[in-house]
């Protein structure tokens, strides 16, 4: 279907994702495509919900890591509530995308990983998250400074948008938490 001569298969790489996703019934699906049925993104995915599980039992490390569809995926879960096996696919997806990162294969999401980084350092600093200054520097970093204007405008107009950040009391406790996962 997707594979070709050249595809190497990586035997031990669906028992990481399964270790990583804790999803064992991963070995279950046949292809039955409910997922990708219900997926609201997959219009815009290279592979779909049932073809990244499909890459993962062949042992297509390269493919999926490299896949557009495991940042494109949204996190929703409608995936998982549809599946007959159980197996939890939005929580797969989640781990591609850790284990994308930690193998530097990126190419992909740049804007996401962009995105998800500048939300979280917005959170460490404020112990919540600045909107308004994550979109600017989102903006800014990726070369489009007036992208989605007219409807910051409006959420600023009616209050929807903070002009400053605003920092929780306990900010300490948000540090505390970070520091936690960056000791690992
Ligand atoms: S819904 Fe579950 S069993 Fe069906 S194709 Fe998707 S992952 Fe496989
Ligand atoms: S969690 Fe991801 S793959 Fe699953 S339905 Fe939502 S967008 Fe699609």
């Amino acid at each position: 279907m997707f594979l070709e001569k050249t595809d190497t298969t990586d035997p031990g790489f669906l028992t990481a994702v399964v270790r990583a996703s804790g999803q064992k019934t991963l070995f279950h699906c046949y292809q039955c495509g409910k997922c990708t049925a219900g997926c609201p993104a997959a219009f815009a995915m290279d592979y779909k919900p049932n073809q990244v599980i499909r890459l993962l039992q062949l042992g297509q490390k390269d493919k999926v890591l490299s896949a557009r569809a495991i940042w494109v995926c949204s996190g929703c879960s409608t995936c998982t509530t549809r599946c007959p096996c159980n197996i939890d696919i939005a929580q797969v997806m989640d781990s591609l995308r850790v284990i994308a990162r930690q193998e530097g294969k990126t190419a992909q999401g740049r804007r996401v990983v962009l995105f998800n980084d500048l939300f979280l350092q917005s959170v460490k600093r404020n112990g919540r998250v600045f909107e308004t200054g994550v979109a600017l520097s989102f903006n800014l970093r990726t070369k489009a400074p007036l992208r989605d204007a007219a409807i910051g405008r409006f959420m600023l107009r009616h209050g929807k948008l903070g002009l400053t950040p605003v920092r929780i009391k306990k900010i300490q406790e948000v540090a505390r938490i970070f520091g936690e996962r960056e000791k690992g």
